[in-house]
């Protein structure tokens, strides 16, 4: 039985901005979600499937893409030899929290990012370019469902680039669980609390935002754009290619992000939104 109700929000982005959502639904099974793609075909809506929010952009007031939050059961069960099958709605911090308290290595440097696994995985969320790891280095397989038939792909199967997944952006595969391998590990000192503190000292968190905003840009170029504000809306002076939003509209963010995009085109340089935009 479909669900799609109209409603008034704050919380569906990290950014907070304040939106009319015009088709919003919860689905809390894989075949509820396949009732609201046959919805969506009869409405011709598009459709975006909601992790945490804290990678997405509504760009408008008034959101007309069905959005369909992932409400799935949370389920983290342990397999043989350090194996772990997580649902999509489990949060990152949840699997970090299982693997400190069971001296497993994993991805640490995820216990900042307010992210749910699903979320992770399309967006193949990990560290900065530099250091060339992601969710994927401890990725068994990622079971999902596409046009109506539930799959699963193993690693070396799924296609991905930096921050790249074939399930980032509006798509209609939905992530449904994965199967993580981790390996032993002896820890010094708490792995979550380290990467905490980094965070505190390195990134800004004083207000609402969406991590860094431009996959690929110019640094010396989003160096010089720290500070800058339109609005209740500007860049961290203490971190680069960083949004804070204090606004209700989304709109000063989405002026941010095109003049940033202007400048990297006059200054001809590369430039990537990381952010997904949903209207
Ligand atoms: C403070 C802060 C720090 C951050 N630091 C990092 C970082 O260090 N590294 C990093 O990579 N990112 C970082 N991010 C960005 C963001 O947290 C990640 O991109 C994260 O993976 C998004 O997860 P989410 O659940 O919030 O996804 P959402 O924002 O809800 O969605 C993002 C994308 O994933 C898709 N998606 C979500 N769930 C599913 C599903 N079940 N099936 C299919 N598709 C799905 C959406 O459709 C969308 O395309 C940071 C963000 C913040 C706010």
């Amino acid at each position: 039985m479909v669900s799609v109700v109209s409603i008034e929000s704050n919380q569906l982005s990290t950014f907070r901005t304040a939106h009319r959502f015009e088709r919003y639904a919860e689905f809390k099974s894989g075949e509820e979600f396949i009732e609201y793609c046959r919805w969506a075909d009869r409405h011709s809506a598009k459709i975006y499937i909601l992790g945490n929010g804290s990678n997405t952009l509504f760009t408008r007031p008034s959101v007309r893409s069905l959005v369909l939050k992932n409400s799935l059961p949370k389920t983290l069960e342990a397999l043989p030899n350090n194996r772990l099958q997580v649902s999509s709605a489990v949060q990152i911090n949840e699997v970090l929290n299982y693997c400190c308290q069971n001296s497993l290595d994993s991805f640490y440097y995820l216990a900042s990012v307010p992210a749910s696994i699903g979320g992770a995985l399309a967006m193949n969320a990990g560290r900065g370019k530099l250091h060339n790891c992601t969710i994927y280095d401890f990725v068994e397989s990622v079971t999902f469902l596409e046009n109506g038939a539930f799959k699963t792909l193993t690693n070396e199967q799924i296609t991905r680039s930096y921050r790249q997944t074939i399930f980032t952006g509006m798509t209609r595969k939905l992530i449904l669980s994965a199967v993580l391998q981790f390996s032993p590990a002896n820890f010094a000192s708490n792995p979550l609390q380290e990467r905490r503190q980094w965070a505190k000292e390195h990134q800004d968190n004083t207000l609402p935002n969406c991590g860094t905003v431009f996959k690929s840009a110019c640094y010396p170029i989003m160096d010089r754009l720290r500070g800058l504000r339109i609005g209740e809306t500007w860049f961290s002076n203490k971190t680069s290619n960083w949004i804070l939003n204090k606004s209700k509209s989304s709109a000063s963010i989405v002026t941010l992000i095109t003049l940033t995009k202007l400048l990297h085109l006059l200054a001809l340089r590369k430039i990537e939104v990381e952010v997904i935009s949903v209207d």
